[in-house]
This record gives structure tokens, C-alpha cells and sequence, in this order.
């Protein structure tokens, strides 16, 4: 079986040939960054792959990955080819043209203005301002605490970002212009970034604050960036519930099974429907017998001798609100380990006129394109700001 997350040369082909180049590009207008499927797909489909691979990187620094994890809800959602059959795969045909015809460029930009522009957080949003950046002729410094850019897209596993995807987008990057990176560098105050030789600072920071349930034994569930990054420290645990019902849910449910779980439950307090999954995630989480039990919170757990108990209370959508239904309060024994994936939230901000914010730290839980876009559009700021 072909486990590559990337279409064969085959299967490329049947995808590109399902495309109806339609003149009004729904699709792109549907692409929080504006790439065109309907410009890329029509330049490989004539076999000018420089011109597809031109079309995709003007507009997306990061062609690769979000060809692999963009989710369905933007260019595919809005593909005219769905009224006949299923949309194109867009995203795939991306992801499958960057990796085989994308080349490394050796002509740099040059650097046409004198001010350096600093960059905090090398995740997404701050990988793409330091793009736009230097298209527009600035060098960007990028402080990131870690010793990786990447940001969250780091705790995605290796089945469906395989490692290297980032550095491949990275590296494209640093072969255009002057982008400097400092790793393990925290900086906590911006504003003394502008007192050294930095003309504006750009907060791409994401949300790193974990969100709590505020139940009792909260403190015995352990947290999706701990269990995703190292996921061997929980291996081989059988009987395992996940507290979340969307991407990084999913995440935590599919490295479980990996790691020889065989009791895997997701308690997702919404509906099935409101899950922020693709129907094809959704469709993986059933074929590994991943029990979904929507409408579900978690009220309590307790530790018990041997593992812990996990108390959950129903829900209900009356009058515009989620609410708990009365008398629903239900035990369930047992678990091994118990994950919470309900996402997080950002630091405060601090508001300063050369101060921006870019990315989840402004726009809480979003997706890689629309990281890159709100990084894309703060280094328009500055720039706008700059010139004027
Ligand atoms: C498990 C998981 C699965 C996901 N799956 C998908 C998916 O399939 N599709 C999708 O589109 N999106 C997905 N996402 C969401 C996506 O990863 C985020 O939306 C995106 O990474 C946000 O980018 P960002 O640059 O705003 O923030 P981040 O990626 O969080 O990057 C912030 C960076 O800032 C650094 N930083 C923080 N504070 C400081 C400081 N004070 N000084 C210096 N550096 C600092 C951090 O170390 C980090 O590198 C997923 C996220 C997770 C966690
Ligand atoms: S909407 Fe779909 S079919 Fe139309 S141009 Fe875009 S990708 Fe092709
Ligand atoms: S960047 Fe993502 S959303 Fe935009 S066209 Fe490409 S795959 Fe679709």
C-alpha cells in the first residue's frame, strides 16, 4: 500500500484533468493567502510546471505544507467541480507539484531598504512576514525561543506532515533574501526590540496558553502539547480518552492508535457535525475504531488505584447555547491516560504603534494559510507604514 501522503505521477494526472479551469477562480477567492488552483492546475496541465510552481509561491511561502494539513474548508469547499461529483483535491495536486518541480532559487532579493524589521516567533505567521518582508526589500530578524521554526505545526505527526516538510518551505525561504533567525531567543518585551536597531516588531507568537476545564482533577489529564510532542513517554497505554473534537483532537486520537492503544474514546462537547475535522479525518478516526462520543463533557476525574475515572455529563443545544443536560452525569472507569486537546489561548498584548500582532496569537485557534496571511498582512503594515 502507498502510504506516501503525496499523489503519484498517475494519480496527479486524473486529479489536474478533473479541474474545469473555471474563468470566475471560486477557488482562489476561497484561499485565505489568494493562491490560484485554477492558474496552477492549467500551467501543469500544459506541462509548464516553472509556471504552476511561479503561481504557487508568489502567493504561499509555505506551498508544501499547506499542501499537505490546509484543511477542506476554504479552496476545496468552494470547488465548482463539486456539483458534479467531489471537489478536486486541490490541496494535494499543491503539495505533490511543489515537492517535484518547486527548484531553490540562487538570486536573491536585494536588500533595497535600510530598516530591519524584528520578527518574534518563527511559527507560520512569522515565517511569512519575514517573506513579505523581504520581497518588499527589508531584512527581518526572527527571534524564536525554541531551537526550530515551525511553531505548532511541530506537534503534527510524521503521517501527515513527514518531517523535513517545514525545513523544505524554510529553506526556500532563506535562499530568496536576507532572513536571519536567532533560535532559543525569548524576548518578553518587544518594545525594547525598537530601542536596538529594529524599526517595528512583528508578535507571531501564536497561542501557547492552554485553555483549562476547571473540573476537579484536572491536574491528572495531560496536556495534547505534552502527549504530541512525546507521544513514546505514553506508548503501549490500552484504554485512553481524548477531551476535544477537532484537528488536534484527531491528532492525539490517531497517535494513540499508532501507539498500540486499543480502547481510544473522543468526548467532543458538540455536535458530530460541528467537529472541525475534514469528512475524510472523520472517515480515518471510524476505520481505526476511534469511539466518538458527541455531546459530551468532561465534569471530574479521579485517580484510582489502577488508572482513572472519568466522569462526563451530556449536553444539549437549547435556545442558541450549549447547556448540560440535568440527571446526565455518567461514569466511565478505567483509562489508562486521559488527553485534553481543547485548544489554547494567547498571551496578553501590549499596544504599541510599531508593535504588530500576527497569526493565532491574534486570531485564536485559526490554520496555517490563515496564519500566513494575517503574517503576510502585518509586514504590509509596516511596509505601508514605512513608505508613507
Ligand atoms: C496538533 C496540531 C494540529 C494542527 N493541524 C492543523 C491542520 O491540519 N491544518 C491547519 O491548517 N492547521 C493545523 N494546526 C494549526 C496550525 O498549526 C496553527 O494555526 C499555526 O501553526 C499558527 O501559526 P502561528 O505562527 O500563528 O503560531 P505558532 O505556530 O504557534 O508559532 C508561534 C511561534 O512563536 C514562538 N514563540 C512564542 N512565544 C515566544 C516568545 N516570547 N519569544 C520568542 N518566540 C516565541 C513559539 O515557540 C512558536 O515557534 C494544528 C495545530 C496543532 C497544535
Ligand atoms: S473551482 Fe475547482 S474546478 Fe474550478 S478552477 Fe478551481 S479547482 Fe478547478
Ligand atoms: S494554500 Fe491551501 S487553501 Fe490556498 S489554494 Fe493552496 S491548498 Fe488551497
Amino acid at each position: 500500500m502507498n502510504k506516501s501522503p503525496y499523489l503519484d505521477d498517475l494519480q496527479l494526472k486524473a486529479e489536474l484533468d478533473r479541474c474545469l479551469s473555471c474563468p470566475a477562480k471560486p477557488c482562489m477567492y476561497s484561499c485565505p493567502v489568494h493562491c490560484c488552483p485554477q492558474e496552477f492546475i492549467k500551467c501543469a496541465k500544459e506541462g509548464d510546471y516553472a509556471g504552476a510552481i511561479k503561481s504557487i509561491t508568489s502567493n504561499n511561502p509555505m506551498g508544501l505544507t499547506c499542501g499537505l494539513i490546509c484543511p477542506e474548508q476554504f479552496c476545496m469547499k468552494a470547488c465548482v467541480r463539486a456539483k458534479i461529483d467531489r471537489p478536486v483535491r486541490i490541496p494535494a495536486i499543491q503539495a505533490a507539484l511543489v515537492k517535484k518541480y518547486r527548484q531553490k532559487t540562487s538570486h536573491k532579493i536585494p536588500c533595497s531598504q535600510r530598516q530591519s524589521i524584528a520578527i518574534v516567533g518563527a511559527g507560520p505567521a512569522g515565517i511569512a512576514a519575514a517573506w513579505a518582508l523581504v520581497q518588499a526589500g527589508y531584512k527581518a530578524t526572527i527571534f524564536e525561543k525554541s531551537a526550530h521554526v515551525g511553531g505548532a505545526l511541530r506537534l503534527i505527526p510524521s503521517a501527515r506532515l513527514p518531517e523535513g516538510t517545514i525545513e523544505d518551505d524554510w529553506s526556500y525561504i532563506q535562499t530568496l533574501g536576507e532572513v536571519s533567525v536567532c533560535f532559543n531567543s525569548t524576548i518578553d518585551d518587544p518594545v525594547a526590540l525598537l530601542k536596538q536597531e529594529f524599526a517595528g516588531v512583528i508578535m507571531a507568537i501564536g497561542d501557547e496558553e492552554l485553555i483549562n476545564l476547571n473540573i476537579p482533577g484536572e491536574e491528572h489529564i495531560v496536556p495534547y502539547t505534552e502527549y504530541l510532542a512525546h507521544p513514546q513517554r505514553y506508548a503501549r497505554l490500552p484504554k485512553i480518552a481524548i477531551i476535544g473534537g477537532g484537528k488536534v483532537a484527531f491528532d492525539c486520537a490517531m497517535t494513540a492508535i499508532d501507539n498500540h492503544a486499543s480502547d481510544v474514546t473522543m468526548l467532543v462537547r458538540r455536535a458530530l457535525s460541528d467537529m472541525k475535522i475534514d469528512p475524510s479525518e472523520l472517515q480515518q478516526l471510524q476505520q481505526a475504531k476511534v469511539h466518538i462520543e458527541p455531546m459530551t463533557k468532561a465534569a471530574c476525574v479521579q485517580k484510582e488505584d489502577k488508572g482513572y475515572t472519568l466522569e462526563t455529563i451530556s449536553t444539549t443545544f437549547v435556545q442558541g447555547q450549549w447547556q448540560e443536560v440535568p440527571d446526565s452525569r455518567h461514569k466511565r472507569t478505567g483509562f489508562d491516560l486521559i488527553i485534553k486537546a481543547i485548544g489554547s489561548k494567547s498571551k496578553p498584548h501590549i499596544t504599541h504603534p510599531q508593535v504588530i500582532y500576527a497569526g493565532d496569537c491574534k486570531n485564536e485557534g485559526s490554520t496555517i494559510v490563515e496564519a500566513l496571511a494575517s503574517g503576510i498582512k502585518a509586514a504590509d503594515i509596516i511596509t505601508t507604514t514605512k513608505s508613507s
